[in-house]
């Protein structure tokens, strides 16, 4: 199992969703142990990384900031390339937000296909789950426990009649994530807009990168799946449990949850170096191996 780079550089561009701007991306392939690190190459390359310490405020969007700069919209890139199983890349944007593309993660999945997949001569470290961490916040909750693959279950509940409850479970890897959730797209609802546009947000969003709910149907279908909605929630979950900074391996179960508990959760898991260690074995390869090979105390903190 050695760490994956992306083989060759690939670009894209599009408009924010939040701040309407426009911005340039480019993917890199980056070194051993770099992880996902983004660039603002508008700041002198400033580098901020993919990792819970560089969490911001949360709201409707994931957003990193290190040292005052900001990083706006990471979650959909981030559930592709994780997923992926890329490792280390150097993301370079020239401004605040990440493009939001056709409100999906399939342009970046397209994007990483491009550029091809390089393995380098290091081991894949994982972070693996040795105990529950959990965080509960009326009637909504999320937790992580432990679990020898990266495996997902994530439950919504909306009162609308094309929503209401769907619920996904899945391991997580390359393929599952492409064919279950890479397409589903980002939703609001129509009566949230004019709410959402007073608080400074959605100026780039569109009915070319949303999916905009009536009160009793949808604005601008079809859907690409019945249930849509889960299977986005889905992979904002995944593209925030990125920012562990190494691959999972533990079972993650959200419930009604959103960007703000899944970041908390990241948080509360990095902050509590008892509940996992770090490890460069694969159990889903290696399951003959007894299970105290991986009994080891977690070696590097944070
Ligand atoms: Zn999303």
């Amino acid at each position: 199992m050695l760490q994956c780079t992306i083989n060759r550089s690939v670009e894209t561009q599009g408009i924010g969703l939040h701040t309407g701007v426009h911005t340039n991306l480019r993917l890199l392939p980056a070194p051993p142990d770099t992880g996902i690190v983004f660039r603002r190459v508008d700041l002198d390359n400033f580098a901020i990384e993919a990792h819970g310490h560089n969490v911001a405020r949360v709201s409707y969007a994931t957003s990193l900031m290190k040292q005052s700069v900001l990083l706006s919209t990471t979650e959909h890139l981030l559930a592709a390339t994780y997923s992926y199983g890329i490792d280390n890349i150097f993301i370079d944007i020239d401004n605040i937000e990440i493009p939001i593309l056709d409100g999906s993660a399939e342009p970046f999945m397209q994007l990483l296909d491009q550029a091809g997949i390089r393995r380098l001569r290091r081991k894949r470290r994982f972070l693996k789950v040795r105990k529950p961490v959990e965080v509960v916040e009326d009637g909504r909750r999320i937790g992580i426990y432990p679990a020898n693959e990266f495996h997902v279950r994530c439950y919504v509940d909306f009162p609308h009649p094309l929503v209401g409850q769907q619920e996904v479970e899945m391991v997580v890897n390359p393929e599952s994530f492409r064919q279950v959730l890479s397409r589903a797209r980002t939703f609001c609802f129509e009566s949230d807009i004019e709410p959402l546009r007073a608080m400074g947000l959605i100026r780039g969003g569109s009915l070319d990168n949303a999916i905009v709910l009536t009160k009793d149907g949808v604005m601008n279908g079809p859907l690409r799946f019945p249930d849509e909605f889960g299977r986005h929630k889905a992979l904002d979950l995944i593209g925030d449990l990125a920012l562990v900074g190494l691959p999972l391996l533990g079972r993650v179960e959200a419930r009604k949850a959103g960007h703000s508990l899944h970041t908390q959760l990241v948080s509360r898991l990095l902050a509590d170096t008892s509940a996992w260690e770090i490890t460069t074995a694969d159990p889903a390869q290696d399951s003959h191996q007894p299970a105290d090979r991986f009994a080891e105390p977690a070696t590097a903190a944070d």
